[in-house]
């Protein structure tokens, strides 16, 4: 899609701290981090939200969570834990309307829901 920021991201339009990338996941930085660790996993595919998730392209659903299994095993997080969150719509406050998971890890969290 041409007017997607994470699009322009992964295509190397607008540049972003790789973190991880296969054939269908690509991962980076957060711009604006809200925690030691803060990594955006995006499909490649231009995915909206999780409510486009479909029997078509919910393959890539795995691939993002094996990717983000991986990068915090390098990280180090699988000790002391960390949270993936993904917000769908504008009452959970998503701002990039390209499918993406936030990894967040390396403190302590909130236990706050909503
Ligand atoms: P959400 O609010 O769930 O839609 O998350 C969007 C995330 O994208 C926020 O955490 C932003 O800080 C992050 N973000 C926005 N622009 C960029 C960018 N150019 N590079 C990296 N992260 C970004
Ligand atoms: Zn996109």
């Amino acid at each position: 899609m041409t007017d997607c920021l994470f699009c322009k991201i992964i295509s190397g339009e607008i540049p972003s701290k790789k973190v991880y990338e296969d054939d269908y996941v690509y991962a980076f930085e957060d711009i604006a981090p809200q925690a030691p660790v803060h990594i955006l996993f995006v499909p490649k595919e231009h995915i909206p939200m999780a409510s486009a998730i479909t029997s078509e392209n919910s393959g890539v659903i795995s691939k993002i969570y094996e990717a983000i299994a991986k990068v915090a095993h390098e990280k180090g997080l699988d000790e002391d834990g960390y949270r993936i969150v993904n917000n769908c719509g504008e009452n959970a406050g998503q701002t990039v309307f390209h499918l993406h998971f936030h990894l967040l890890g390396g403190k302590k969290l909130e236990l706050k829901m909503c």
